[in-house]
């Protein structure tokens, strides 16, 4: 019997719409809705919505259902809330506090430390998170994000790069064919050896981490380093597990990198839970970040010193594979910067 192939076509593509960009697009964005929707004081709404006008809000429904109802300071609520103090200017805090702008070798690509770069492969993330250091970054402004053309050709270059860090937004938004179109043409580059992914996704969004995702990370000549990017031991729920657990399965090894931020994670006891939680998810530590002075996200600065009687802390709690590195991004520096003890 002859079929319609246009037909065939529509049906195809919405049966492989993958389940986790269903989930993607029912994200919660609406600042009033989420004060409904978890019972929050109604007089939060007018900051919500001045700050949601500078930033605006985003929120998976999978992240919403580990926020505890009707508590203003859960800390995971803190991270995705729009806030009235998101407008107060604060001086130091500026649109762009690593100054990114002047590490843009390509477009789309930053070069800044010896031997590794790191490309915005999109502008796109499940969730947006307030101190966010890229909240004001200018995605939009350049064509980097849909061709990739400019950036491989100056990692081509460039031999003595020999990691590749996807960044962005949160590359693990982009869709698997994508992803692996960028693998493929990487994996030409002989002097590469390492692809690194920097992504929140298998917390915020654990729906990603499928079979698609799984039948190309972990494979191929490069060796493949996931850091995630988690702040909280209650980000890891049981979908997060699953999810991370099948990423360990595929052999990409598992790292964690945090934000320190006041009201989320600046107590001791919070941030030993959360390197035991990762652990307990197969996840070793990496960094533990002073806060990126970004504007709008004052608010949750940490003082120096605080934070370093909290590393200090750690180590004196925790076995030294579970002790994050404490550090600062400068501008102008070879690397990331150890905070002294
Ligand atoms: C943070 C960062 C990196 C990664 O630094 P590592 O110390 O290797 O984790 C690389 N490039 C840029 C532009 C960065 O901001
Ligand atoms: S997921 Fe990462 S890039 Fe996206 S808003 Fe959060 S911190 Fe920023």
């Amino acid at each position: 019997m002859p079929t319609n192939p246009i037909m065939i076509t529509r049906a195809r593509t919405q049966a492989h719409t993958p389940a986790w960009q269903q989930a993607w697009s029912r994200a919660l964005r609406d600042p009033h809705q989420l004060l409904l929707r978890l019972d929050l004081d109604p007089s939060l709404a007018a900051g919500a919505a001045s700050a949601h006008g500078l930033f605006r809000l985003r929120v998976p429904e999978s992240y919403l259902a580990r926020i505890r109802p009707g508590d203003p300071d859960d800390p995971l609520l803190l991270q995705v809330l729009p806030q009235a103090a998101e407008a107060l200017e604060r001086p130091g805090f500026g649109p762009d506090p690593v100054d990114d702008a002047a590490a843009m070798a390509a477009p789309g690509l930053l070069h800044k430390y010896p031997g590794r770069a790191l490309l915005i492969a999109t502008g796109a993330c499940a969730i947006h998170c307030r101190y966010c250091f890229r909240r004001e970054f200018p995605y939009g402004e350049f064509g980097g994000l849909r061709d990739w053309g400019p950036a491989l050709a100056y990692i081509r270059e460039h031999r003595d790069i020999s990691e590749v860090i996807l960044s962005g937004g949160d590359p693990l938004a982009l869709p698997d064919h994508r992803l692996t179109e960028l693998l493929l043409l990487l994996e030409r580059i002989p002097h590469l050896r390492r692809l690194r992914i920097h992504t929140r996704l298998p917390v915020v969004l654990p729906e990603r981490i499928d079979a698609g995702l799984l039948s190309w990370l972990g494979r191929g000549r490069l060796q493949h380093i996931l850091v995630l990017h988690a702040n909280h031991p209650r980000e890891f729920d049981p979908p997060a597990d699953t999810a991370l657990a099948r990423l360990r399965a595929s052999g990409v090894t598992l790292l964690n990198q945090s934000v320190l931020l006041a009201g989320v994670n600046d107590d001791l006891g919070t941030l030993c839970e959360l390197q035991e939680r990762g652990f307990a998810a197969g996840i070793l530590p990496y960094y533990l970040h002073l806060l990126d002075r970004v504007r709008g996200a004052a608010h949750f600065e940490v003082p120096e010193a605080r934070a370093r009687e909290l590393h200090a802390g750690l180590g004196s709690r925790l076995p030294g594979y579970l002790v994050p590195r404490l550090v600062r991004e400068v501008p102008g520096a070879s690397g990331k910067v150890p905070l002294p003890p």
